[in-house]
């Protein structure tokens, strides 16, 4: 099998199957919330589990907590700032290429009235720096939403840049930044990198589905998004899981090492990809600075969906458009807006690496294109 998905989601760790054990012990398993001695070994084991992944992304511990999901994270980081903070502004700045998780967040807060400037996207996948300036002049900009690493494309934001022109220009507008295709690939600090929110997902870095992470830094205010019995600091309330906050610090933890070295290894896959694709007549979509780890490819001759499951039949496993909402049969909203024509994203197929990857399955997906191209392709 070969498995160019890891941008939907990746396998689990043996290290994160071990952990998930080890932390469903009996004598770890009780309520953290509990006055018992157990109680207090459970929650003496969540925190210190937040401190370790708090220190790991560059944060203090109270800024971490855990959620379900990067799609809760991004709910609770948007629709809770705008909520807590009535008085910051009546407009929010963002771009078309998001994730869904922020699109449709972004979606209900029109429905209250808010005003949501999109911010203009270039073929390399990043915002137009001319567009951004434009809306930002605007003024009343509350919150600006971005995504570190394009889900689709692999298309890096210039983060810094654009951190620095909001501070410039809107000092007071709070920045939420999707993190969850960048975990583990990029280097992250989170005390340095200039945003207020984050979201990240475990189920993207080799953990199980079930846990994600929002960073709220020190001072910034947001309603929860579940309320109830106020764990957490009142910020997501439910029973903490150890387990599922444990998984993550463990799939946290190995990818946290040796990111250079693994980008290394992905750069080759996708420079080899891209050369034999291109000589075989595929159109690579993915901006030539994207992160390696994605590689859109429109293919000569393939509707998205029959080059997915041609490929199938090899065992090879790709994305057409995000996987939330493949079975639309949409083209990509993230190709078009980039300005790409509808033909070209209508033959667009996403591979996505992970660390694991190997040359050698590049070559077998390469033999098997070949193969695909010779028994398929009406000429
Ligand atoms: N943001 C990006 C960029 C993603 O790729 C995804 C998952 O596809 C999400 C957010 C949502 O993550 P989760 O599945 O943890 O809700």
């Amino acid at each position: 099998m070969i498995y160019f998905d890891n941008s939907a989601t990746t396998f689990v760790s043996d290290a994160v199957k071990a952990k998930i054990n080890e932390l469903m012990e009996d004598q770890l398993s009780a309520n953290p919330g509990a006055l018992h001695k157990l109680g207090n070994r459970a929650v003496e084991l969540y925190e210190g589990i937040r401190k370790e992944t708090a220190g790991l992304l560059g944060a203090k511990p109270e800024e971490i907590f855990f959620t379900s999901c990067a799609t809760e994270s991004a709910n609770t980081a948007i629709k809770g700032y705008m909520s807590r903070n009535k008085r910051a502004g009546n407009a929010v700045i963002s771009t078309r290429t998001e994730h869904k998780a922020t699109l449709e967040c972004l979606e209900y807060l029109t429905k209250l009235g808010y005003e949501i400037r999109y911010v203009k996207v270039g073929l390399d996948g990043k915002p137009v720096m001319e567009s951004l300036e434009e809306e930002l002049g605007k003024g009343d900009v509350a919150l600006a939403c971005f995504t570190l690493v394009n889900n689709e494309t692999g298309a890096v934001l210039p983060f810094a840049d654009i951190a620095k022109k909001i501070k410039a220009l809107s000092p007071s507008t709070v920045i939420y930044l999707d993190c969850v295709q960048a975990l583990g690939k990029m280097q992250i600090d989170l005390a340095s990198m200039g945003a207020d929110l984050c979201s990240f997902s475990g189920h993207k870095i080799h953990s199980v589905k079930g846990n994600g992470v929002l960073y709220v830094r020190n001072g910034v205010r947001i309603d929860p998004l579940i309320v109830g019995g106020g764990q957490q600091d009142g910020m997501r309330s439910g029973t903490q899981s150890p387990v599922l906050a444990g998984a993550f610090l463990e799939a946290l933890k190995e990818v946290s090492s040796g990111i250079d070295e693994a980008r290394e290894e992905v750069t080759l896959i996708n420079n080899y990809l891209r050369k034999e694709l291109a000589a075989r007549g595929a159109q690579i979509l993915s901006p030539d600075d994207a992160l390696p780890y994605v590689l859109n490819v429109s293919f000569r001759g393939f509707e998205s969906e029959t080059m997915l499951h041609c490929l199938e039949i090899y065992d090879i496993y790709v994305s057409t458009v995000s996987a939330c909402s493949a079975k639309q049969k949409k083209v990509s909203y993230v190709l078009l807006e980039m300005g790409v024509d509808r033909k070209t994203a209508a033959n667009a197929v996403r591979l996505s690496f992970s660390r694991h990857n190997t040359m050698d399955e590049a070559y077998e997906f390469i033999r098997h294109v070949d193969d695909i191209y010779e028994q398929f392709l009406i000429k």
